[in-house]
């Protein structure tokens, strides 16, 4: 193997590609013809006397996450934004996000006019510190969002304990787990409410998409009609009837899954479990090649995670074993020896490039209320060292072979023992992070 590093020249480590994501099959095709060749392709379209697919996945996606009820949205944001919505969450309020994780989560709470408390993470599993998070509860606080990163689950034995001690609504951001499971149940379902993505990149996908589960009727019925104009949804008993009818109590909007991208997920759902146990069988090679390879630690999940998903397996590197090289150009070596990208975690929200309270819509707050949305003034100083020291592989690589694993192991060697020759080149930030 050539010694020089690919991103200086040399060989890489990994010529082939890897797995392609997202993935579609014939069946997929069919589902996605039989939606063009009908005359619905939305909700709000006349019923063509078939069950849709948006309820069919809706169905199926409950029973799958072993909850009562789903609605199908068009985002992960989506969902975020009705199970906030439905919660009361409101003007004023304030909803404790974690410091590590996409924008959309605090985005999400920043548009319904209440306030982003960000709370730091727990180095080992890099999610909401539930500590923290108690000690962050106030008069105001509305609802507790915990996300589940990456391959770790939050502590949700904390988490519901913490919610059941205060009255503060859980929700659960499964946007990265769909399928995981914490003491043998089912993410999503322990708080009042699980949202899930279907944006490209996660492990159930149609492009874009999501959903929100929950076991209280009540909550879902009011996520309904938020997501389709305030509409509820009956079943019509002659074809050409529209099934979002007008009897509602809730100012809704149009955040509706299509057709086709309920027909698409209704598809890759059937395929879920299996992929997910493959990812956690490779993911398992990753980390007993890793485990005796000096200057990196897999970030495993907590033992109480009884079904690990792998949205990406979190790398911890010891810069000292890199030469003091920091962790963006070590990403940036390993992605040019193993041809996928390998990228630092998420910039810590507090001054993350995207999160612009100020710039929201001001017409329903004054000065001093976006004064509060001052994100900086949070201190995160673990999701400050995870930023420093932890890098990501994405799932498709885990839908390769074992011998794609001790790939990866080489290549971190590699780079690691040239760590010298990397030293030359720029340290600053990645442009992407994730
Ligand atoms: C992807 C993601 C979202 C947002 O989902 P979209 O479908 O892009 O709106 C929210 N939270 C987390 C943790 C995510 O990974």
């Amino acid at each position: 193997m050539s010694t020089t590093l690919a991103i200086l020249g040399g060989e890489p480590v990994r010529r082939e590609p890897w797995p392609g994501w997202p993935r579609s099959d014939e069946r997929t095709m069919a589902a996605v013809r039989e939606v063009l060749d009908s005359t619905r392709w939305a909700l709000s379209g006349p019923s063509d006397g078939r069950v849709t697919f948006e309820r069919r996945f809706a169905a199926a996606f409950a029973r799958f996450s072993e909850t009562a009820y789903c609605t199908p949205v068009s985002s992960g944001t989506a969902a975020l934004t009705v199970a906030l919505q439905s919660l009361g969450v409101g003007r004023g309020d304030e909803v404790l996000v974690p410091g590590l994780t996409w924008v959309a989560c605090a985005s999400a709470v920043v548009h319904l006019g209440a306030i982003p408390v960000l709370v730091d993470i727990d180095p080992a599993t890099l999610t909401m510190n539930p500590g923290l998070a108690r000690s962050a509860v106030t008069g105001r606080t509305r609802a507790i969002m915990v996300v589940h990163l990456a391959s770790s689950v939050a502590d949700l034995d904390a988490f519901t304990s913490l919610s059941e001690s205060t009255g503060i609504p859980l929700l659960e951001d499964c946007a990265q787990a769909h399928g995981a499971r914490w003491r043998s149940q089912r993410v999503g379902t322990f708080g009042q409410i699980g949202c899930f993505s279907m944006q490209q990149s996660k492990l159930l996908t149609a492009g874009e998409g999501g959903a929100a589960i929950t076991s209280d009727a009540s909550l879902h019925d009011k996520m309904e009609q938020l997501r389709s104009d305030g509409r509820r949804m009956h079943r019509a008993d002659h074809p050409g009837q529209l099934e979002l009818v007008e009897v509602g109590d809730t100012l809704g909007r149009n955040l509706c899954l299509s057709e086709l991208q309920a027909a698409v997920l209704l598809d890759r759902l059937a395929h879920l479990e299996v992929e997910n146990q493959g990812r956690r069988k490779l993911a398992d090679v990753l980390a007993a090649a890793l485990d005796d390879v000096e200057g990196v630690q897999v970030v495993l999940p907590d033992k109480r995670v009884s079904a690990p998903t792998y949205y990406n397996v979190t790398l911890r590197f010891d810069p000292g074993a890199f030469l003091g090289n920091s962790v963006d150009a070590i990403a940036r070596a390993l992605t040019a020896e193993l041809g996928t990208g390998v990228n630092p975690v998420y910039v810590p929200l507090n001054r993350h490039r995207l999160l612009h309270p100020g710039g929201a819509s001001r017409s329903d707050r004054t000065g001093a209320e976006l004064a509060a949305l001052r994100l900086s003034a949070f201190a995160l100083p673990e999701a400050e060292e995870a930023r420093r020291t932890c890098a990501t592989i994405t799932h498709p690589v885990l839908l390769d072979s074992e011998a794609g694993m001790d790939q990866i192991a080489a290549a971190i060697v590699k780079v690691r023992d040239q760590a010298g020759e990397l030293l030359s080149l720029g340290q600053a930030p990645s442009a992407r992070a994730f």
